[in-house]
């Protein structure tokens, strides 16, 4: 046998049996959207890699060593997308859609960062991401919130997380704040690790995002951010916790809070749940008022978020939150060759007639006992029969597979029946 080709170390296939997780998030989030006046964008899975390097920062995590670059055949420097706001952004100047206009915009798909594969932590992987642009007060930055707790909610999660907020201020409030942690962090640099010691000059605020426990005192004794927010930040803070403690949404202010991406301003936001280990945050986002005029266009104001469907996926798996609609309604059985025929038919008749049943036909013979095994396992509800006696009096038979009587029914009656018991 030839020898087999493996997919990419922190590449996965997400495999029929897990599917239905990843449907019931994204169909929840997609109505949810809808419900709430947003409108799906899609955007390349490729850009140049001057986007993502002026956006996102040199100086972070995703453009010193997680961005999938190479050069393409012409020799331009192209990048995987490791996450989705810039080529957002990107795409919204670029077709006028910020032109004196507001936007709420979403959109899904696979991202790419070359990180260490473990639980939660993937080479590709896949974000919902929302973009609001053209409004600068805290009622949007409150709006996101609202619906991603609803998204929790409706999804049976809302127990599972807890809100993080902060305030990052204006440019010139962190400016101020980054010479006070500076001077801080500098008379302790024998407690900085390799990568803060790097950060202390070029973003020492991306010190306070470490995940290095042995920082995790020191980061705790920091000066605060908080302390140091110019009064519009702060005005728009507070007006923003407000909103949340008015719609009864718990939250906790965390001054470390700073985000692993340079572009963000005033609000930051993460959704994070203690059931993933390490990997705990599931949603994370905030306002980025200065990214539009830093790709090239005109001064908008801009607030989103992005989360990882895999982590709430793994959460959703890890706590029977898969509930069981995705199993057929019914596995037609079929034994003789006239059966094999007409189970055809009826089946497009049972489906004409019933455009919401999930009914699998048994395909490739076998005997009645095979059939009725792989009905069985199906995890069907019921069992349709079909044989020549069945055929003769024009009748099929119905059998509940989770206990209960089988019955003889004409086709017309099983409709009846079925629509009611789906
Ligand atoms: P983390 O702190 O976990 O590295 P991050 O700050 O790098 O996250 P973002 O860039 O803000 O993450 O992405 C938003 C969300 O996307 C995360 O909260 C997480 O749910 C998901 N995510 C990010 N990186 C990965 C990855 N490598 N594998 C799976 N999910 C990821
Ligand atoms: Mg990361």
């Amino acid at each position: 046998m030839a020898q087999q080709i493996k997919a990419i170390r922190g590449m996965n296939d997400i495999l029929p049996e897990n599917i239905h997780y990843w449907h019931r998030i994204e169909g929840t989030v997609r109505t949810l959207l809808g419900r709430y006046g947003y409108n799906e964008i899609r955007m390349p899975v490729i850009e140049k890699t001057e986007l993502f390097k002026r956006s996102i920062g040199e100086v972070t995590d995703i453009v010193e060593k997680e961005m999938y670059t190479f050069d393409d055949r012409n020799g331009d420097s192209l990048t995987m997308r490791p996450e989705g706001t810039a080529g957002c952004v990107r795409a919204a100047i670029q077709n006028g859609l910020l032109h004196n206009q507001t936007q709420r915009l979403w959109y899904q798909g696979a991202m790419f960062r070359y990180e260490r594969p473990q639980k939660g932590r993937y080479r590709q992987f896949h974000q919902i991401g929302v973009e609001v642009f053209g409004m600068d007060g805290p009622d949007i930055d409150a709006e996101l919130i609202l619906l991603s707790a609803r998204l929790w909610r409706e999804l049976g999660m809302e127990s599972m997380v807890t809100l993080q907020l902060n305030s990052l201020g204006s440019a010139d409030s962190r400016a101020a704040y980054r010479d006070k942690l500076t001077a801080y962090l500098g008379q302790r640099k024998e407690q900085l690790d390799e990568d803060s010691l790097r950060r202390l000059d070029s973003n020492p605020l991306r010190i306070l995002d470490s995940k290095n426990p042995d920082m995790a005192e020191l980061i705790a004794n920091a000066p605060k951010l908080t302390e140091e927010l110019d009064d519009e930040s702060k005005q728009h803070f507070d007006a923003l916790c407000r909103t949340l403690d008015a719609a009864g949404i718990k939250y906790e202010i965390n001054p470390c809070l700073v985000r692993g991406l340079d572009y963000y301003s005033k609000t930051v936001f993460e959704w994070v749940t203690d059931l993933l280990g390490a990997q705990g945050t599931v949603c994370a986002g905030g306002r980025y008022d200065g990214l539009v005029t830093q790709l090239g266009g005109k001064e908008s104001s801009a607030v989103g978020f992005a989360m990882g469907i895999e982590r709430l996926a793994v959460m959703m798996q890890e706590n029977g939150l898969g509930g069981d609609d995705h199993y057929p309604d019914a596995y037609l059985v079929q034994v003789g060759e006239r059966a094999m025929q007409q189970g055809m038919i009826v089946a497009e008749k049972m489906r004409d007639a019933l455009p919401g049943l999930r009914l699998i036909t048994h395909c490739g013979g076998g005997s009645f006992k095979s059939q009725f095994k792989k009905a069985d396992r199906s995890n069907a509800q019921f069992a349709l029969i079909l044989g020549d006696d069945e055929i003769d009096k024009g009748e099929i038979g119905i059998k509940p597979l989770r206990g209960g009587e089988q019955q003889l029914l004409t086709v017309d009656a099983a409709i009846e029946y079925l629509q009611q018991q789906i």
